[in-house]
């Protein structure tokens, strides 16, 4: 271009000199860490178990030797630490914020590691929860990780958008229950994942049979599931059914999930 500034920063033309991408609001992880994989779990609504499947996830990585951590960016519920029993506040140095690490090695930060009380309420706009969830990927040292899980908040609101924009989402695993309006939830997640050029890697569902401890027999308590035919249509990956599993609501609570013998993650971590 003949008026070219060379600031292809304030320029939107695609001309063949084009450096780097307008549309590219990545940001750099600090200099004290590397990260290998980022994988962001997602579901369309609260409450079916996103967090649970993370959790599972970077313990069924970590049974493999892997270097794991969560970033925990579901404000609205941040159940991740109290799911390994990490209760004391995050240390903060000079060059950063240093994750708790679970008894295992799993890294993990969350807001709930950062304000004084577990139970005080986070109440700031969503611009600025988007901040402190992209400053959990610039200023915390994470060190050399081989997996860093998101456990995004439900929908697709700011902080999702900030994920997707910011950090380097190598793929997303959407959670869902059988009672969801699965196909319109997933079309939307899977919408998203597109629009930001995410690959899926696949499908999970929650809370997909219960199983008799008597007898065996599996009963769809929330009724037939739609997520194979919805799995179909998109051309997507059912990666796991996760029954409803009593001791695993128990593990969770009392922060033991680690302990848990079953991991029904340990398959969909062979493919991540
Ligand atoms: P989300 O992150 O989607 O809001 P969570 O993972 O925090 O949901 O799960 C909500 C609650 O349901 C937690 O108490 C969790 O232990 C429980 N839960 C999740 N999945 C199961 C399951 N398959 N069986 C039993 N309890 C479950």
């Amino acid at each position: 271009m003949s008026d070219c500034t060379h600031d292809c920063d304030s320029c939107g033309e695609a001309c063949s000199e084009r450096q780097g991408d307008p549309a590219d609001f990545r940001v750099p992880v600090n200099q004290f860490s590397h990260i290998d994989k980022v994988i962001g779990i997602v579901s369309g609504k609260g409450g079916v178990g996103k967090s649970m499947v993370t959790a599972l996830l970077a313990c069924a990585m970590r049974a493999k030797g892997k270097k794991v951590g969560i970033l925990d960016a579901d404000i609205t519920g941040p159940s991740i630490p109290s799911y390994f029993n990490l209760h004391e506040t995050v240390e903060v140095n000079d060059a950063g914020i240093l994750p708790r690490i679970s008894k295992t090695g799993v890294e993990v930060i969350s807001l709930n590691l950062m304000t004084k009380n577990e139970t005080d309420p986070v109440i700031w706009r969503g611009p600025v929860l988007a901040g402190v969830v992209k400053q959990f990927w610039t200023d915390v040292l994470w060190g050399e990780l081989d997996f860093l899980f998101v456990d995004m908040p439900p929908g697709t609101g700011d902080i999702p958008l900030t994920i997707f924009q910011s950090l380097p989402v190598d793929g997303i695993v959407v959670v869902t229950s059988p009672q969801e309006m699965v196909s319109m939830i997933v079309h939307k997640s899977v919408n998203m994942a597109a629009m930001m050029e995410i690959p899926v890697v696949g499908l999970v569902e929650n809370y997909s049979y219960f199983k008799c401890p008597h007898c065996g027999e599996e009963t769809a308590i929330f009724g037939r599931s739609k997520l194979q035919e919805t799995a179909k249509e998109m051309g997507i990956p059912v990666l796991a059914r996760i029954p409803i599993d009593p001791g695993l609501a128990e593990a969770c609570d009392k922060g033991e999930i680690e302990d848990y013998p079953v991991n029904y993650m340990t398959g969909v971590a062979d493919l991540l």
